[in-house]
């Protein structure tokens, strides 16, 4: 089943919460909803799911045109980021909720329940209540209840926000793992972009109530459509500067650039991400960055560099890969040089370029 938006927009008051807003999840796919806080995320799925309307626009599920439905209708599962399970229900009767609302025979439920408890790994719990759970394991029960009425599509509302680090870690495989086998088309909303990148199949990126990019996580990651998108994917190395005759002038970095062959001087801006500045023992090229080592943390199979210039001021972040590291026998306090191997340039109003 796959799910359609075309055109929607909102507006709150004279806020406007979305403004035109058209995506597709393919059938059976998981779309991740990125941005930061306030950038229309919820909004938008709570459209998709009939729990709030639209000024304008439509929802289709696959060719139907449900945006018009009730949310009963619709037949959305949706999960919230702070779980709403009933307290005075054990974890047995909050999957089969929706399966008794519905009058389903008491065989079929506790059949259900129990594959359901099964695919959410949560077997041995079933007489549990949920404050004798973790809160991992209260989402595990939440999306159980939310597929336990068979949906047609899944919308999950930052499922994992409330939960620490390394719990959300496991619970964002395990969810990829659970979608592989359950293949139910998926709408994750989250302003994690680590998370969106790992889950997702396709990621849209908001920001101020439209899209600002959409793709998949490898394209969006290679060719971010705009500084936003740079600057949202997080730990990018800024620069600031200009561009001129075939050159982009980067205070610390210059670098040709032919995309620019006018005499006309612009302000631009580049980014340029860990992994793909160098460090060089000595200089080399016209484009090298003297800088001092400050800091060194080797973390699984890339080290963290970071290192400063003086001349310029500028703290840049590198990571190298482990077997460059140990080549170079990098220490703090080090004297050595920094380049790009790629660089984006920016100019305001200006599309993408890349060298
Ligand atoms: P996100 O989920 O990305 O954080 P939301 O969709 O919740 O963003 O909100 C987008 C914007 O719309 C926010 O600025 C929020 O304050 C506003 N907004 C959301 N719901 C309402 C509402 N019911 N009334 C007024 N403003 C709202
Ligand atoms: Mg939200």
């Amino acid at each position: 089943m796959s799910i359609v938006v075309k055109n929607l927009s909102k507006q709150f008051g004279s806020f406007k919460a979305l403004d035109d807003v058209s995506l597709e999840a393919q059938s059976g796919s998981l779309l991740a909803l990125l941005g930061p806080s306030g950038s229309g995320k919820t909004t938008l799925l709570r459209i998709i799911a009939g729990l709030e309307s639209a000024d304008r626009g439509s929802v289709l599920y696959e060719a139907e045109d449900v945006t018009h439905q009730s949310p009963k209708d619709r037949q959305v599962g949706f999960v919230f980021q702070h779980y709403a399970l009933f307290r005075h229900m054990s974890v047995f009767e909050n999957v089969a909720f929706g399966m008794r609302v519905r009058n389903r025979p008491g065989a079929e439920i506790k059949q259900r329940v129990q594959e359901l408890l099964h695919l959410v790994r949560l077997e041995g719990l079933a007489q549990r209540y949920p404050s004798q759970l973790s809160g991992g394991q209260r989402q595990r029960v939440a999306l159980a209840r939310a597929l336990a009425v068979q949906p047609r599509i899944l919308l999950l509302d930052e499922p994992f926000g409330a939960l620490d680090a390394k719990v959300r870690q496991e619970l964002r495989q395990w969810l990829r793992q659970l979608h592989d086998e359950i293949h139910l088309t998926t709408i994750f909303v989250t302003h994690d972009q680590e998370e969106a990148f790992e889950v997702a199949d396709r990621v849209v990126v908001m920001r101020g109530g439209h899209i600002e990019q959409s793709g998949s996580p490898q394209e969006v990651f290679d060719h971010p459509a705009t500084p936003f998108v740079m600057d949202f994917l997080g730990n990018v190395n800024v620069f600031h500067g200009r561009v001129e005759n075939g050159m982009a002038m980067l205070g610390a970095l210059n670098i040709a650039y032919p995309e620019y062959p006018h005499a006309e001087s612009r302000d631009a801006t580049a980014y340029v991400r860990p992994h793909e500045l160098d460090i060089e023992r000595f200089p080399f090229g016209t484009s090298s960055l003297e800088v001092r080592v400050t800091q060194v943390n080797p973390a699984g199979s890339v080290a963290k560099i970071r290192v400063f210039s003086e001349q310029f001021g500028l703290a840049l972040n590198v990571d190298l890969n482990l077997e460059r590291y140990i080549e170079l026998q990098l220490k703090p306090g080090d004297q050595v040089y920094v380049s790009a191997r790629r660089v984006r340039v920016f100019m305001p109003n200006a599309p993408e370029y890349s060298i």
